[in-house]
């Protein structure tokens, strides 16, 4: 029996509420339905994220994710609808095969459903750096490693110095908020 949650519910070995299915792709109910209408796309093979994810499966996935969310939305009369898709375990990735979420949104679910990031917006010549750096590796994963880490250790040095800035800033306008109020 396979180790991996989303084999077995593909092998039939394990229950899901399934939703549709194509050759190679499979749609099935999330156990976890924070808003009703969360449901989860996979490849039937063992994918275990996109980097591992061939173009052609990649389209059949997305195919179906797109009928899915359409489907979602016209039977719960969604208001809104997210799709969201996580890598490693810094990516917030629980299970370990290629999955898409697609959850249905409703207009007041906020207390139920957290997406957002902080606001951080460099300069233009750090949007052209980052784009070219990235830009530069297209097609090319593997001189990634070569590049290496140091370019990227850098940039996060100074995201995370950005960071600490802001966080001070934030700091000492609630001090002054705090003393004038
Ligand atoms: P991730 O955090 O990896 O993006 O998402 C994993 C998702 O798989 C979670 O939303 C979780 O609720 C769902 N999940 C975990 N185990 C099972 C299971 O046994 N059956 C179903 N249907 N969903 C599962
Ligand atoms: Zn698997």
């Amino acid at each position: 029996m396979s180790e991996c949650i989303f084999c077995r519910i593909v092998n039939g070995e394990a229950a899901a509420s399934i939703v549709a299915e194509t050759a190679g792709a499979l749609a099935f109910m999330d156990i976890n339905q924070p808003v009703p209408g969360h449901v989860l796309v996979i490849p039937k093979a063992h994918i275990q994220d996109i980097y591992a994810l061939d173009a052609a499966t990649g389209a059949e996935v997305f195919a179906l994710t797109i009928e899915v969310a359409k489907a979602v939305k016209a039977a719960l009369q969604a208001d809104g609808l997210n799709l969201l898709q996580a890598n490693e375990r810094a990516g917030q990735q629980d299970v370990f095969h290629f999955h898409m979420h697609v959850m249905a949104r409703y207009t007041g679910d906020r207390d139920r459903v957290h997406l957002g990031w902080h606001p951080h917006l460099p300069a233009r010549a750090e949007l052209d750096a980052l784009a070219e750096r990235i830009g530069s590796l297209m097609d090319a994963p593997d001189r990634a490693d070569e590049m290496g880490r140091a370019g990227a250790e850098r940039i996060g040095a100074e995201f995370s110095a950005d960071r600490a800035a802001e966080e001070m800033l934030a700091v000492l306008a609630e001090v002054a908020n705090s003393a004038s109020g």
